[in-house]
């Protein structure tokens, strides 16, 4: 298993989606208190994905396309966004 590596590919698309989010918001805080905090909220509400390089073959075990998965990140970032944005912890 240690030539193996794994990564939790959900953090992987919620994190290239906040960086795009950061460009389309200008009001949203950029600082690492938020950052984590957007992060924490959005991955508490999305299964775990820990996979090898075979994307192709974890996709299928959870039956789900790139494309439906990228969209139940944006819906999940979008209100983490919101909340941080109300609440930020500083
Ligand atoms: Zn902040």
């Amino acid at each position: 298993m240690s030539d193996m590596h794994y990564q939790n590919y959900i953090e992987k698309i919620v994190r290239d989606e906040l960086k795009k989010a950061y460009e389309r918001d200008k009001d949203l805080c950029t600082c690492d208190i938020c950052f984590q905090d957007i992060m924490t909220l959005t991955l508490n509400q999305l299964p775990p994905m820990y996979v090898s390089s075979d994307i192709g073959h974890i996709m299928t075990m959870y039956n789900l396309t790139k494309d439906q998965l990228q969209a139940q990140v944006t819906v999940e970032l979008q209100k983490a966004i919101d909340q941080v944005k109300k609440h930020p912890k500083h």
